[in-house]
């Protein structure tokens, strides 16, 4: 399932080759399925199998009377980011060597970890405001692991258990403020938290849709030109050994999400671009860059 969440809160799932988007509770209503029903992506991914069923015979119900029409909205119907305000978002940096190499950092033989604020999340189609004083900005295309239990100590053979989908991120890095602040000797938090720095999106995409994550294509255009092109099997430190890694420091829980860290081709957005992040097999993330007013 693709699950996405509607501007006025309700739940979604895409439909059909289109991705025409069906809202949960309305088709299920309509079914006459009145048992509860999750109402967030988050929820939904995590009783993916369940709710799948329901749906698959709900809309068989509906396409027979001649109902689901009624009930789809566009692809592009207003959405929010399917996950609003993550638990936590865990950010890799450094996970592509090429990427380390192009900013002249050393290949890390551990995971670099910070913390992104849940703040900075805006959905798809929704602006990145760059405030005037800020220099430059770069983007950073990279698929963002959502987890639907935690826990402490996790193996890496039981760390996919904890995974319930997957969509794209774009964590937006105020590159000069950042350098200015590592010069110092102080944490880079403040050039990665600016508000409207991470654009999450569109859908979330559950593991029955995306069984195998280890080699898919992370890419990102500016304005239509291809800037970033990497695949999953680049990263250096895999989705395994990262929620492994985690969780030794401390336990991850429901609602967690890790953002994966970007391929090389980072570079500069600037007012009037328009950047979208595509995750193969998950979807393409689109936002316009504006001045703040
Ligand atoms: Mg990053």
């Amino acid at each position: 399932m693709k699950l996405a969440l509607l501007v006025d809160g309700q739940l979604a799932v895409t439909f059909g080759e289109e991705e025409q988007l069906l809202p949960v509770a309305a088709a299920l209503a309509a079914a006459g399925d009145m048992a509860p029903a999750p109402t967030t992506p988050l929820d939904a991914a995590c009783e993916a199998e369940m709710l799948s069923k329901r749906l698959d015979r709900a809309t068989a119900i509906l396409l027979e009377t001649g109902k689901l029409e009624d009930l789809l909205l566009p692809p592009f119907a207003p959405r929010l980011a399917p996950i609003p305000r993550p638990n936590r978002i865990l950010a890799i940096g450094r996970n592509y060597a090429e990427h380390a190499k192009e900013l002249g950092n050393a290949v890390p033989d551990e995971p670099v970890v910070f913390l992104k604020a849940s703040q900075s999340v805006i959905g798809p189609d929704q602006e990145v405001f760059l405030p005037d004083w800020v220099g430059r900005v770069d983007y950073e295309g990279e698929l963002l692991v959502v987890l639907g239990s935690g826990g402490k100590n996790i193996s890496e053979d039981d760390a996919m258990s904890c995974v319930v989908g997957y969509t794209c991120f774009n964590d937006i890095t105020a590159r000069e403020r950042s350098k200015i602040l590592q010069g110092k000797g102080h944490p880079w938090f403040l050039a990665k938290n600016l508000d409207t720095f991470g654009p999450l999106g569109p859908h979330l995409v559950t593991v029955d849709a995306l069984p195998d994550p280890t080699n898919i294509g992370v890419s990102l255009r500016v304005n239509g030109e291809m800037r970033q092109e990497g695949r999953t099997n680049q990263m250096i430190h895999s989705i395994p050994k990262l929620i492994a890694y985690l969780s030794r420091w401390f336990a991850l829980e429901k609602g967690d999400v890790i953002a994966t860290g970007t391929p090389p081709g980072v570079g500069p957005l600037v007012v009037g671009d328009l950047v979208e992040v595509e995750v193969e097999g998950v979807g393409i993330l689109r936002s316009a860059v504006s001045a703040e007013s």
